[in-house]
């Protein structure tokens, strides 16, 4: 783990170099400080060595100045450090995500990997830049004012540094207590939040069956369990920074009566108690980084293990090496013995044998759960066939390039996703390198280029969290008009369920019928228009296919696609 985290520092290691020598010399000039005071005090001053006095002085101010520019460059190119590792981090996590299979994010929720994108890798990299640096300046402060020290008095440097330890690591429990406490309120403003907005995207359900009471309780609830979480948080916090200042308080104290009491003894004189007392002043502040340190290492290991344990998803899908390009695809597919599970146990499909010729239409039919969609999925390769093989002209689609397959696949889905964006970004999805013609030719074939050109800012009208709400019909035209832009040879289509208002219907089924025109097309159909025009009929449910034929065909057969028929189609067939 720690070579994968050192090889994002590799990139800048130049720049992280000037960083340890930029903390390395500013901690040696405020170590400088003390000892000249001490100089001043013990020597300098008492014996009116005034040429000295002036040389040291401005000597310090050059110092100073020079410090100055020493931790700008620090402040600022440190954090460079850290943002550019997170950005590459976040690249390679992107990168990552999109490579992986459908799977994965069946198995994924959106919320924590957004988390991992975002939070993550933020507290990963400024624990990067901060942890090397903060480690090296307290180190070095506390070794080099070490040295100074026990030159001076050694059992007063003794007894301070035998103290040091147990500062750190009482200052360190505070601190995490305190992180913990915060931490869970992070956590519980995540809860009361998403409580929030399902209540009130439910609040129609809620109001219809008189429920606010029970809905006011659930909240209640959460909203007490914050409002302790945060004074636990609170009470952890007030803990450390009393604890903290009297810890160093303490010290200081111990060094003034200690020292105090050396100098009536004549074993050190005034400017080493001073050295002293401004050491001490100089600890405190390693020490505080030393215990942030120390959280923030705990933190940005968990996180780092997060971001690993994402990198290590092998894809499940990937090119066979000397995979090959589908040309001049004219779209027969068949599926011979096709069997498929999601998680190796229960099979969803059973030996599956199907052909659809070249430009023709078959419907799937049956009842939900019977695996139609999953079929459609395995053609894309979303997917991998547990056994048996699906071939497009005769070619297995496994020695076929990812690439070159899915572009030769429209899909059309039940839940259209639309990104946020404009309308045409929305169309030009399809084919990125389109022109404005060619989409607007898709949107005219799609029937929604007059519903567009009725908008305000027509193709460039907003659509999602932002923009204007399309209704179902109007979203699945969109994606309608996207596939006509990537002008596939085969097409899969999932019909909505949900029924559209009848001029709806008829403009979409006018848009789609166009589209499958010359295509293979497999269409998971829910209409009766839709299967009564196709050219082959399969009726699939979990024991596998059931019937297959044409409409006229079924229906003589008098089995299920007759009983289903019957019961669902019947009425609007009259
Ligand atoms: P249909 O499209 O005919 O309604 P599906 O192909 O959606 O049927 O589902 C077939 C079976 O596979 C169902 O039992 C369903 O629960 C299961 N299933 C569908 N998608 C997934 C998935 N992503 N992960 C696990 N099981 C799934």
């Amino acid at each position: 783990m720690l070579k994968r985290f050192i090889s994002y520092y590799r990139p800048h290691w130049k720049l992280f170099c000037l960083d340890i020598t930029c903390a390395f010399l500013i901690t040696g000039i405020d170590l400088l400080f003390p000892i000249i005071t001490r100089n001043f005090i013990n020597d300098i001053i008492p014996n009116g060595k005034f040429e000295l006095f002036w040389k040291f002085s401005f000597f310090l101010l050059i110092l100073y100045i020079l410090r100055t520019i020493l931790q700008y460059i620090l402040e600022y190119w440190g954090h460079v450090v850290g943002v550019r590792m997170e950005a590459d981090m976040r690249r390679d996590l992107f990168t990552h995500l999109q490579t992986l299979s459908f799977s994965f994010f069946d198995k994924s929720r959106t919320g924590n990997l957004m988390s991992r994108v975002v939070n993550d890798l933020n507290n990963i990299c400024e624990t990067a830049h901060h942890g090397p640096e903060d480690l090296f300046i307290s180190l070095m402060m506390l070794g080099g004012s070490f040295l100074v020290l026990i030159n001076i008095n050694v059992p007063l440097t003794l007894l301070i540094f035998g103290l040091i330890p147990f500062i750190v690591w009482f200052s360190a429990k505070k601190r995490i207590k305190m992180m913990n406490g915060f931490r869970n309120v992070r956590r519980e403003v995540a809860d009361i939040n998403s409580e929030l907005e399902n209540s009130i995207a439910g609040i129609r359900v809620a109001k219809a069956f008189t429920n606010e009471e029970y809905e006011l309780n659930k909240f209640t609830k959460k909203n007490i369990s914050l409002q302790k979480s945060r004074e636990n948080a609170y009470k952890a916090m007030a803990e450390f920074f009393s604890g903290i200042n009297f810890m160093s308080n303490l010290l200081k104290l111990i060094v003034l009566v200690v020292g105090g009491y050396f100098v009536f003894e004549n074993k050190i004189n005034y400017g080493d108690l001073v050295a002293y007392l401004l050491y001490i002043q100089l600890f405190l502040t390693p020490i505080r980084s030393l215990t942030q340190l120390m959280q923030q290492y705990q933190q940005a290991i968990a996180g780092f293990e997060r971001f690993l344990e994402i990198m290590e998803v092998k894809p499940e899908i990937q090119d066979k090496e000397d995979a090959k390009e589908l040309k001049d695809v004219k779209g027969e597919i068949i599926f011979e013995n096709v069997t498929f599970s999601y998680d190796n146990k229960e099979k969803v499909l059973k030996n599956i044998n199907l052909k659809i010729e070249a430009g023709k239409t078959l419907a799937l039919v049956g009842p939900s759960g019977g695996g139609k969609s999953t079929l459609c999925n395995l053609i894309p390769r979303f997917y991998e066939v547990e056994s048996g093989r699906i071939l497009i002209d005769g070619h297995p689609i496994t020695d076929i390039k990812i690439s070159s397959l899915r572009r030769n696949i429209g899909i059309v889905q039940q839940d259209v996703f639309l990104f946020s964006g404009t309308i045409r970004e929305n169309i030009l999805y399809g084919r990125l390198d389109a022109t404005e013609e060619e989409i607007i030719e898709a949107a005219k074939n799609a029937n929604i280029h007059d519903f567009i050109m009725q908008l305000p800012d027509q193709y460039d009208t907003y659509v999602g969290e932002r923009g204007i709400r399309l209704s179902g019909g109007q979203k699945q035209r969109i994606s309608i008009a996207r596939v006509f832009l990537k002008n596939p040879p085969i097409l899969i289509l999932d019909e909505a369920t949900s029924s559209l208002d009848n001029e709806s219907e008829l403009i979409i089924q006018q848009a789609l019928r166009r589209l499958a025109k010359n295509r293979t097309t497999l269409v998971i159909a829910h209409r009766l228009s839709t299967i009564k025009d196709a050219d082959q009929i399969v009726v699939l449910t979990e024991n596998g296919i059931q019937e297959q034929g044409t409409h006229q065909q079924l229906l003589a057969r008098n089995g299920l696609y007759a009983s289903l028929y019957n019961a669902q189609f019947r009425e609007y067939s009259a």
